[in-house]
């Protein structure tokens, strides 16, 4: 594809690395952090570093961020960006954010004249950093046409999910089907030791059986049993339960706003937020199984 100038916001632990992939891809980016430090490193990737959020995208064919939550990608967009961003641009938010805020601020985009999707991912901070993260894409076909081949440069699968705030629904509802799913595995093992099971036998007969999911062939929340996964490093890296917490309230909070019963996201919202209570919100979130076992210690 031809060489675009991206105007990038927010380079922290996920926006950093995919800021340095458009770069080394050779595409033109002018980023922009709060944080200075994050700024350094991205100019050492091949960024340029702009002073300010409208400085970034002042002459962006596409604008990409990186955001925390709602609140930041509502203010940077209408107070930094639509002021000053050519109507030639296509927007590109890739935080996790909520449906609501989504579509309100892809509507604001709207209104003034220019194109935006929602392009959440599936996919850490390593995936982040090699360029294999999952987008999931909300927006009109012809802007999802547009951000496609951008999107492929930072990631290994980009996934049209429909209207604006589809990108973000199909990510929280997957998340929410993920933790209520890694609840169950993590509380079935506990119950298959408890009852006296040898946990690799368990995993032996349960994987090939209709007990079988995800969390249990590919992300094993035992040591030793199954794939590496970060239960054999002490649930260090991975997913974090903080963020898996973070999730299952956007999922919550979309089901309450539509009138959806999601008795089990209710649920599994309200075990991680007791497991990040105890301190565990920096481990991997398959180390739930230490709250459900009983083993837990900050
Ligand atoms: P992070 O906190 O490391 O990075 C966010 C960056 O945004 C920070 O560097 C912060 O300084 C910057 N920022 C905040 N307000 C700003 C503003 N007004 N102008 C410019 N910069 C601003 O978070 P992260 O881990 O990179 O996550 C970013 C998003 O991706 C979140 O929505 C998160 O839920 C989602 N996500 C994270 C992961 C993960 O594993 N970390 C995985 C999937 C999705």
């Amino acid at each position: 594809m031809s060489m675009a100038t991206i105007g990038f916001i927010g380079l922290g632990n996920m926006g950093g690395g995919m800021a340095a992939n458009l770069a080394a891809k050779g595409h033109d980016v002018r980023a922009f952090d709060l944080v200075r430090e994050a700024l350094d490193r991205a100019e050492t990737a091949g960024c340029k570093a702009a002073a300010s959020a409208a400085e970034a995208v002042g002459n962006a064919d596409i604008v990409v961020s990186m955001l925390p939550a709602g609140q930041h990608v509502r203010t940077v967009y209408e107070k930094e960006i639509f002021g000053a961003v050519p109507l030639s641009a296509l927007l590109i938010d890739c935080s996790t954010i909520d449906v609501g805020t989504a579509r309100a601020v892809s509507a604001a985009a709207q209104a003034k004249g220019l194109a935006m999707v929602d392009a959440p991912v599936s996919g850490g901070i390593a995936a982040a950093n090699a360029g294999s993260l999952t987008f999931m894409v909300g927006g009109s076909a012809e802007s999802f046409a547009r951000a496609e081949p951008i999107l492929a440069a930072m990631g290994k699968a980009v996934i049209y999910a429909g209207a604006p705030g589809s990108g973000q629904a199909a990510k929280i509802v997957n998340n929410m089907m993920l933790g209520a799913n890694m609840i169950a595995t993590c509380e079935g093992f506990a119950l298959a030791q408890k009852l006296g099971l040898d946990l690799q036998t368990f995993f032996d007969i349960s994987s090939k059986a209709s007990g079988q999911s995800w969390s249990m062939t590919s992300y094993c929340p035992v040591p030793g049993v199954g794939p590496e996964s970060p239960a054999d490093r002490d649930y260090d890296g991975g997913f974090a339960a903080a963020l898996m917490l973070k999730d299952l309230k956007l999922a919550v909070e979309a089901a309450q706003g539509v009138g959806a019963s999601v008795p089990m996201g209710g649920h599994a919202e309200s075990l991680y937020q007791a497991f990040a209570n105890l301190g565990g919100g920096g481990k991997d979130f398959s180390a739930i199984i230490k709250l459900l076992d009983g083993s837990f210690s900050r």
